[in-house]
């Protein structure tokens, strides 16, 4: 058995630092010799650097559409293997991102991973109510984890994949990309600008029209319906918006226009949040609506988003004009970002503990849905 000791796992980490900082050197002294006038064909190659190694669990379609070619990107990790439910597809991947049929596991073949070095990082893509069994599975094979959003279908799975995480000496991160986008980031910093925020009315709305027989409109894989999926974005840049966890939320479920399909989840909710010092959200999901816009505004100034919440395409303007940013790979940004994280030992931006905040805030909304009464939030 080759189990990755501390040790083993800590000299990898070495050699891969040492070889960012070879490059960045090879960087610096290239750029100073250049300005000698010297003929910069003569300069040696850069080192490489060295990448973790990173498999993708759940070949659906944000795996297949948006991480996998975000993985040709990355910086800091490469694509090495999957896990998948199918071999035949297993190999299609292998063939296509040109891997090792080695790295190709099964849900049930994940503890295996312990035997392989070259694995770093396990990314569940699975539907909502695997995530907890999925990231459990790879803490426990003693890789780091980054886990989709929603981060389980309760808090209670939370804590055990945030324990499991923590006993394994791993890190856990959530797949909120959002935080690795250029406006988003224009939202958190204008937040804590005095001279525009802070931001006390927050609107959004998030959703689309859903059809076709999914695990998304079956509880025990979702966890819920557009809350779950779409109204967790809303969520997520109300916090953001206000730098702050909401103390209260309201809720009321539309009536369903579609019944026989979201027969055990909700078809659209309303809901508010009520933040210390004041601020509220009014927010809005739905899985027969197409709709995606956020909005905070204040005393002195607001930003407006719309679209708010897509891969690209962005359309943001503030209180003193529109926002221009160049295009962002956000998957690439997201996925390189705890890669830094992880190589820097530090706290990931994303981590578990904020997939758990937002479960409580969720479990909070449905609670207060089915309850009609406010509800009082608590995060411990
Ligand atoms: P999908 O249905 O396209 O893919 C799900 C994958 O899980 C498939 O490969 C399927 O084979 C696999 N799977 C394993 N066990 C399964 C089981 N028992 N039942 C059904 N599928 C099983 O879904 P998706 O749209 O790729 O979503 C996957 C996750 O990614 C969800 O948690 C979703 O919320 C999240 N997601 C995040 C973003 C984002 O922007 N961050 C975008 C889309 C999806």
């Amino acid at each position: 058995m080759n189990h990755p000791t501390p040790h083993s796992l800590s000299r990898r980490k070495f050699i891969r630092n040492a070889s960012i900082a070879a490059s960045a050197s090879w960087a610096l002294g290239r750029r100073a010799w250049a300005a000698d006038g010297a003929p910069a064909l003569l300069m040696p190659a850069p080192p490489p650097i060295k990448k973790y190694g990173l498999v993708l669990a759940g070949l659906g379609s944000y795996a297949n559409g948006m991480l996998a070619p975000a993985l040709q990107e990355t910086q800091q990790c490469k694509l090495i293997g999957v896990v998948t439910r199918r071999p035949e597809v297993g190999a299609q991947w292998a063939k296509k991102y040109n891997f090792p049929e080695k790295n190709i596991y099964n849900y049930d073949t994940m503890a295996k991973m312990a035997d392989n070095p070259d694995i770093d990082i396990v990314y569940v893509v699975t539907p909502n109510g695997l995530h907890a069994e999925h990231v459990i599975a790879a803490a426990k094979a003693g890789k780091h984890v980054i886990c989709e959003k929603p981060m389980a279908n309760s808090v209670a799975d939370c804590d055990k994949m945030i324990s499991a995480c923590r006993d394994a000496k791993r890190t856990l991160s959530i797949g909120y990309r959002l935080h690795f986008d250029p406006y988003h980031r224009e939202l958190t910093r204008l937040a804590r600008d005095p001279g525009v925020g802070p931001f006390t009315k927050i609107s959004g709305e998030n959703g689309f029209t859903l059809n076709g027989d999914q695990w998304r409109i079956h509880h025990p894989l979702s966890g819920g319906g557009p809350l779950m999926d779409m109204g967790i974005y809303v969520v997520h840049a109300a916090c953001m918006a206000t730098n702050a966890n909401p103390i209260a939320v309201t809720a009321t479920e539309h009536p369903k226009t579609r019944p026989n399909i979201f027969v055990d989840v909700e078809e659209a909710l309303d809901w508010t949040m009520e933040f210390p010092g004041g601020a509220v959200a009014t927010c809005q999901t739905s899985y027969v609506k197409n709709y995606g816009h956020f909005r905070a505004e204040g005393a002195k100034g607001w930003i407006d988003f719309q679209p708010a919440f897509g891969y690209n395409g962005l359309k943001v303007t503030t209180s003193t004009g529109p926002l221009d940013f160049p295009p962002t790979n956000q998957q690439a940004k997201h996925m390189d970002g705890i890669c830094q994280s992880i190589a820097e030992g530090k706290a990931s931006i994303v981590p578990g503990e904020m997939g758990r905040r937002d479960m409580v805030i969720i479990e909070g909304i449905y609670a207060a849905a089915q309850s009609g009464k406010r509800v009082e939030l608590k995060y411990s």
